[in-house]
């Protein structure tokens, strides 16, 4: 009868509701529990860098790497860079993490080139807020003078949306930062809207074609449309054009038939520790494709 009914939607009602809010306490939980784990990844000394080769299609040699942080809590286990990096911004560890970032990143560099192994240039991945912090440039020049890494082997990686966002503070923050000598790569490009006037601005030498454009190629028609438009405008402009997450035999193709002369992804290998981008360079493997 219609009691039963009603207590019935009654029933459901408050059940789902007691879902909705468990699911929601869920997620709160995980959150505080990434952002007090976080505050102790560097004095525990969880954080570690690992690298990937950038390779020049034409021969199959490393020209650079780019180093990528990883987070191994002890609460938490491996926790992603796409997860903690933006929780690390919103709790303003950000520019503590990415000075440890820059600082070891140039001193593995430097360790290298004292080792004899010439590794071409390391690109480190800054936030857009680390590249607005007041003293980030002074900064760099500290961190790269401590640790005797040549200014020119570094490489900056900010991502585009965050330049389209902040156009002027970014263009006087990168002209700083290449007046000392330091290359700038904008990162995932492609993905935000910056026009060829903009770019002219913007003191660059590397552009980075986003994954989501590679993984399309040769095939989908809008991928190819987009990264022949990118590298046209690189070459345009002068700038070194490297694609990022090339997994397939094909893409290689198109991009060289096309000009993309650099490459980066899982095809020519992952992300790897510092010792093993050393026995790389060692037996000056080249990163060849194979089938
Ligand atoms: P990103 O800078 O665009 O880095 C490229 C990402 O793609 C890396 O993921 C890399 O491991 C992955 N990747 C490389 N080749 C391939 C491929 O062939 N296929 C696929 N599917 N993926 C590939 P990762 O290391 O998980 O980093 C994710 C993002 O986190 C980075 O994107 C970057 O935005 C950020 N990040 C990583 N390390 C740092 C850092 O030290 N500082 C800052 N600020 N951000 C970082
Ligand atoms: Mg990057
Ligand atoms: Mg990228
Ligand atoms: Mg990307």
């Amino acid at each position: 009868n219609a009691d039963t009914a009603m207590y019935r939607a009654k029933q459901q009602g408050r059940n789902s509701f007691a879902f909705y809010t468990h699911a929601l306490t869920e997620r709160s939980v995980q959150h505080l529990k990434m952002q007090s784990a976080l505050h102790l990844a560097l004095p525990k000394e969880e954080f570690s860098l690992v690298y990937q080769p950038q390779i020049d299609l034409h021969d199959g040699r490393m020209v650079g790497v780019e180093a990528l942080l990883r987070w191994h809590s002890e609460d938490l286990g491996s926790v992603s860079p796409s997860d903690f990096i933006p929780a690390a911004e919103r709790i303003g560890l950000i520019d503590e993490i990415g000075l440890w970032v820059l600082r070891e990143a140039c001193e593995q560099g430097a360790r290298w080139l004292a080792q004899g192994l010439h590794f071409g240039r390391i690109a480190v991945n800054i936030t857009g807020p680390q590249l607005l912090k007041e003293n980030f440039v002074g900064e760099v020049g500290r961190i790269l003078a401590q640790s005797g890494l040549p200014t020119s082997a570094l490489e900056l990686e900010v991502t585009e949306n965050f330049m389209i966002q902040n156009p002027e503070e970014s263009i006087q923050r990168l002209r700083q930062l290449r007046g000392m000598g330091v290359q700038i790569a904008i990162d995932d490009f492609g993905t935000g809207y910056s026009s060829l006037s903009y770019l002219k601005r913007l003191p660059l030498n590397t552009l980075k074609i986003d994954r989501s454009f590679v993984s399309g190629l040769p095939k989908d028609q809008d991928s190819r449309a987009i990264a022949e438009a990118i590298i046209s405008m690189g070459h345009s402009l002068s700038l070194t054009v490297i694609a990022e997450g090339v997994e397939h035999r094909d893409q290689v193709g198109f991009l060289s038939d096309h000009g993309c002369r650099l490459a980066q992804g899982y095809l020519f290998g992952r992300p790897v520790s510092a010792d093993k981008i050393a026995e790389l360079l060692v037996t000056d493997a080249r990163c060849h494709v194979t089938d």
